[in-house]
């Protein structure tokens, strides 16, 4: 066992990450799976009441690829990268279908399900199964950038393959599922991002940037590019008992398959035109302030408008009873349409 491994499974005895809800003893593979991809874009903090709220809905692999994608995606909404969602989905099913509804455990299985990767795959069946495997998440390429000074970035395959290297040269031969959770907790916890916390790091003694005191240039940054920005008007149709309009998106672009606001340009004349086509007699009744919400490459700034509409009633929805996946811009708008009126979206 390498030097930094053992160093960090004695660490990760007194202060690793324990008791987080899908850490069970014996660890339950569904849960563990879950958790990863719950994890692939989101943190420890936010992906809890997810997670816990996701296994009442779906207590099993097979109550989940027999839901509809519609119930997925309700549990999902708020999380983003509904892609996620859509694979787990899939892959469930595959799971029913394939494997009679049980978890496979091989890595070569495993890996052909949608949006489990490399690194994804190493995680759950050392977590799950402590199985010998590597993981380079973005918190342990940090952690192993630092640690052994590897240069470049890391969408170059030179560097990735090096970082590969180095993390199956580190994974021990026992204890996989203490060291798959204690290196995933040092990238997390100490080795963070900005100003990583080197006096409290288990391997702290052989990092050589510790050592040359350069920690602030692993891993090596790539100049940003300024997101460009865009902007949309989103016309939020309220009828007489205060239902609000929401149409399902197509199932690709941006919140695919997701439950939205009808939308235009952001200038007076997309707006009137767009509320002619949907009733002549609509007509706005206020505006509520813009938002940005941001996504990977680029900022989208976000106008509600807020219409009163004699709509027909199959596609008006009660915002007290709506069950509907939708994405977070439009769980905001509702929150604020909520207070806004509270009385008149109660029926
Ligand atoms: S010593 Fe500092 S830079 Fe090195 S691995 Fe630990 S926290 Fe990261």
């Amino acid at each position: 066992m390498t030097s930094f491994a053992k160093d960090l499974l004695a660490w990760f005895q007194e202060h690793g990450r324990k008791g987080l809800p899908w850490q069970s003893s014996p660890p339950d593979i569904y849960h563990v799976w879950l958790s990863e991809i719950m994890l692939q874009q989101t943190q420890v903090n936010t992906v809890i009441d997810y997670f816990n709220n996701f296994i009442i809905n779906f207590p099993s692999v097979v109550e989940l690829a027999n839901a509809d994608e519609e119930e997925v995606l309700t549990s999902w909404a708020g999380l983003g990268y509904y892609s996620r969602a859509r694979n787990l989905h899939k892959s469930a099913k595959i799971i029913l279908s394939e494997y009679q509804g049980i978890f496979p455990t091989s890595y070569s299985e495993l890996i052909t399900l949608p949006g489990v990767g490399e690194s994804t795959a190493g995680a759950i069946l050392s977590l799950a199964c402590n199985q010998p495997r590597a993981i380079l998440d973005g918190n342990v390429k940090r952690a192993l950038s630092r640690y052994h000074r590897v240069a470049g970035y890391y969408s170059d395959s030179k560097t990735l393959k090096e970082l590969w290297r180095l993390a199956k040269y580190h994974t021990p031969s026992e204890q996989n599922a203490d060291y798959a959770q204690a290196i995933m907790d040092l990238g997390a916890t100490i080795c963070v991002h900005r100003n990583p916390l080197c006096s409290r790091c288990p391997v702290s003694r052989h990092c050589k940037a510790n050592l040359c005191n350069d920690q602030s240039s692993f891993p090596q940054k790539k100049i940003r590019t300024i997101r460009p920005e865009k902007s949309l008007a989103f016309l939020v149709y309220r009828n007489i008992k205060g239902h609000i309009y929401l149409a399902k998106r197509p199932n690709r672009g941006i919140w695919s398959g997701l439950w939205s606001f009808s939308e235009c340009e952001d200038n007076e004349t997309a707006i009137s035109a767009a509320i002619k086509e949907h009733n002549l007699e609509a007509s706005i009744v206020s505006l509520l302030p813009k938002f940005k919400h941001s996504f990977t490459h680029y900022h989208l700034w976000i106008r509600p408008i807020i219409i009163n509409s004699p709509g027909l009633e199959k596609d008006y929805h009660n915002i007290n009873k709506l069950g509907l996946g939708v994405p977070a811009p439009v769980k905001k708008i509702i929150s604020m349409l909520d207070s806004l009126n509270p009385a008149e979206s109660n029926e």
